[in-house]
């Protein structure tokens, strides 16, 4: 194994997909919708795959040209600028390769990077993997009992502390997973300040744009002032389409920090699957067309999504748990320490309370969540032990099963 990969171990998705398919539990862990994704979309790539035959082969390298002409639409609507489609957007395997993209562009050995803990897990082991260092800062709940993500906040003078001029990097992710937090306007424009006073590039992670719960808003940092020129935003068909499994990305922004993600990308895998990107492109044509309605896919899922929210809100209070109210998103984190006499930890030998936790809930009450702190570097792996994530993009009748299993069991 090379030196850049000694001291990587395991992901917490490949130990508990492992474990979901060893115990079969109800499964809330890993975030992925149990229903299908919208049917025009789904129709779409049985379409693409069976019609013209050269949506079968190689297209763009840095993007389909349908599936990058659309992009180019929606979010020059959406960030109030033109987007060059060939220039300013690179499709990418998932949201997952963009961050490597990202990553392996711009950091060089002994380059700091800030993260915001909790952060989503991959971060860490890209960053440290291209040879840079990691900075990484807590949210921390400022209020106790039954509280809102938006609850969560940086101290913004320990913040101000990490920049230095070693600092290459800052990764943004909102609306945050596990947190469900919306960073507002003043969170943004604090770490936007300090980001232009000091010189460093933002990676805005922005893949659950699409399910910000009313009245909360999405804003996107790259449309601050002075910010496009140093922002990288990236997004997911996965979690736009509810369709996970198609793994397909994309990063918009400046041309010259596009083009140093792209020289990443040709020498890796070059170019996406043709018929997913185009079946993309035509979701995305669909939506436009029909944004500002009712019965837009991104209006509808929001609202579906904050039903489920709160019937699992409920749910998990009604069963001890205190759980962080999400303003966007498809996760929940819970406190679990109030249950802790009902459970057995000294049955497994886990370092973290919150990995033997769920691995106890799999086990021995079938239902399975995601330990958060597989979200902390080590320093603060302490502040998500009290915690679980849930995943809600379940069906109605799945969210019932799992009240049904926590209700029995409490
Ligand atoms: N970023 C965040 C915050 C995520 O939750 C996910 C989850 N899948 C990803 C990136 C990766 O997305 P994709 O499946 O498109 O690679
Ligand atoms: N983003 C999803 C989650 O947070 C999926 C994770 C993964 O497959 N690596 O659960």
């Amino acid at each position: 194994l090379p030196k850049r990969y000694q001291e990587a171990t395991e992901s917490v998705w490949v130990e508990y997909v492992a474990l979901a398919l060893k115990y079969k539990p109800l499964n809330l862990g890993q975030g992925f919708p149990d229903y299908p994704p919208p049917s025009y979309v789904t129709k779409a790539l049985s379409d693409v795959a069976n019609g013209d035959h050269l949506l079968n082969q190689y297209t763009r390298g840095f993007g389909h040209p349908r599936l990058v002409q659309a992009l180019s639409k929606a979010y020059s609507q959406w960030i109030g600028r033109q987007i060059d489609p060939n220039n300013e957007i690179l499709v990418t395997v998932g949201a997952y390769q963009s961050l490597y993209n990202a990553i392996y562009g711009h950091i060089d050995h002994g380059d700091e990077a800030i993260i915001i803990e909790p952060f989503y897990d991959c971060y860490y082991d890209m960053i440290k993997s291209a040879g840079g260092v990691v900075r990484a800062i807590p949210l921390k709940p400022t209020k106790s009992g039954i509280i809102s993500s938006a609850d969560w906040k940086l101290d913004p003078i320990e913040f101000e502390k990490l920049f230095n001029n070693k600092t290459k990097m800052l990764i943004l992710n909102t609306p945050h997973n596990p947190l469900g937090k919306v960073f507002n306007l003043d969170e943004l424009t604090m770490i936007a300040d300090l980001c232009k006073k000091w010189n460093v590039l933002v990676i805005a992670d922005e893949v659950y744009e699409h399910m910000v719960f009313e009245p909360n808003q999405h804003i996107r940092i790259c449309t601050l002032p002075d910010m496009w020129e140093r922002t990288l935003t990236i997004g997911s068909a996965g979690k736009t389409f509810s369709a996970t499994g198609w793994k397909l990305g994309w990063t918009y922004g400046p041309n010259n920090l596009i083009r140093n993600m792209q020289l990443v990308h040709q020498n890796s895998v070059y170019t996406c699957a043709t018929p997913l990107q185009e079946a993309a492109a035509i979701g995305f044509e669909y939506e436009l067309s029909r944004f500002n309605e009712s019965d837009s896919f991104f209006k509808s899922l929001a609202v579906e999504l904050k039903d489920k929210r709160d019937f699992m809100a409920t749910f998990l209070t009604q069963t001890g748990y205190q759980p962080v109210i999400p303003e966007a998103g498809y996760f929940m984190i819970a406190d679990w320490s109030h249950l802790k006499d009902k459970v057995d930890l000294s049955s497994e030998t886990d370092e973290y309370k919150d990995y033997r936790f769920t691995k106890y809930m799999t086990k021995n009450v079938s239902l399975q969540g995601i330990p958060p702190s597989a979200f902390y570097t080590k320093a603060n792996k302490h502040l998500g032990e009290n915690f679980v994530r849930y995943c809600y993009i379940k069906k109605d009748e799945t969210l019932q099963k799992a009240a049904d299993i926590l209700n029995k069991w409490y």
